[in-house]
């Protein structure tokens, strides 16, 4: 069963709005969107991951849950699937990238090879999963849970896979071949029965938090200024929506719409700083009427703070959306 779905990761969201509103002539736009590309490739060969594992269904208890963020040891971590069994818990990482990587074991080695021939070695998965893996057992350790747990790597069915002989030292496939991997494992011991699976599924998901990167102006150092303002068209993707006769209007496309500055308050959170008082608003949606602002503001699931100069707005909860 599932207990966790996947949802697009705030990075990923972040990125996108970011790319948007950053002029084509920016310095950083060519790394923005080659991390977005990376972001959104990761993302999609996740979806195809949860996908294949729909198909899993045995028959004795278990749990899967996709995304987790754990905290264990003052140190972060973040799982892609995790899947709980009566026996074994399995960490998995999922890869997506539209070269071919190959896997070379004594010493393991893993090279992308590039469509042009180039040759380039890359950050060691196992260790990765590795690390999670010992994190995650201290976790468990804590709460008195001792199971075995081992890591998969899963590429997207589109990555072309060469491993080398002898074979790695951890189960690397497609991951439309995970299903059967796990239909293959004997569950040999009951150490976690069905009431203890559910148990730590949910202890899981309480103590998960969502990833936050905001606001992605530091992380990558662009200044607030150099971001383009006005609430975008859904329709047409063009910034400069205007309020008039209480709605949105498009100058480009003629899409109008009444909740459209709830995605440009979303994007200055994520992008710009966590809090927004009422001429930041006016400045990001481009809007000169002070009490419309106030009247749209109140209106965006936002938190009022402070009173006269000093009051500002902020998400209800960290981390999440207005619109959410
Ligand atoms: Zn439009």
């Amino acid at each position: 069963m599932i207990y966790k779905k996947r949802t697009i990761p705030n990075e990923l969201k972040a990125l996108l709005s970011l790319n948007k509103r950053l002029p084509n002539n920016h310095e950083k736009k060519h790394v923005v969107r080659k991390n977005l590309l990376i972001c959104q490739a990761g993302y999609n060969g996740e979806l195809e991951f949860d996908a294949h594992i729909k198909e899993f269904q045995p028959a004795y208890p278990h749990a899967i849950l996709h995304d987790l963020y754990l905290q264990q040891d003052g140190a972060y971590f973040q799982i892609d699937s995790l899947l709980i069994t009566p026996s074994f818990i399995t960490v998995i990482e999922v890869k997506n990238h539209k070269d071919k990587t190959v896997i070379k074991a004594n010493p393991t080695q893993f090279i992308r090879v590039f469509q042009n021939g180039d040759r380039k070695p890359m950050h060691n998965p196992y260790i990765e999963v590795d690390r999670k893996i010992h994190l995650l057992k201290n976790w468990l350790d804590k709460r008195g849970i001792q199971i075995p747990i081992d890591g998969i790597l899963a590429f997207a069915h589109t990555n072309e896979l060469a491993i080398e002989h002898p074979s790695p030292e951890m189960k690397t496939m497609l991951t439309y071949e995970a299903p059967a991997h796990f239909r293959s494992l004997p569950i040999d011991e009951q150490i976690l029965d069905g009431h203890a699976i559910y148990n730590l599924a949910h202890a899981l998901l309480e103590h998960h938090k969502d990833y936050n990167p905001f606001p992605l102006a530091d992380l990558y150092d662009i200044v607030p200024e150099d971001i383009i303002p006005g609430v975008i068209c859904p329709s047409c993707e063009r910034p400069g929506m205007q309020w008039g006769r209480e709605k949105w209007n498009c100058p480009s496309c003629g899409h109008t719409g009444k909740t459209e500055h709830h995605q440009t308050v979303q994007d200055w959170f994520m992008l710009i700083q966590p809090k927004m008082t009422n001429r930041e608003f006016r400045y990001f949606t481009q809007l000169n009427n002070r009490n419309v602002a106030r009247g749209l503001l109140s209106k965006s699931g936002l938190q009022l703070i402070g009173e006269r100069k000093a009051a500002h707005y902020i998400l209800i909860n960290e981390g999440q959306s207005p619109n959410r």
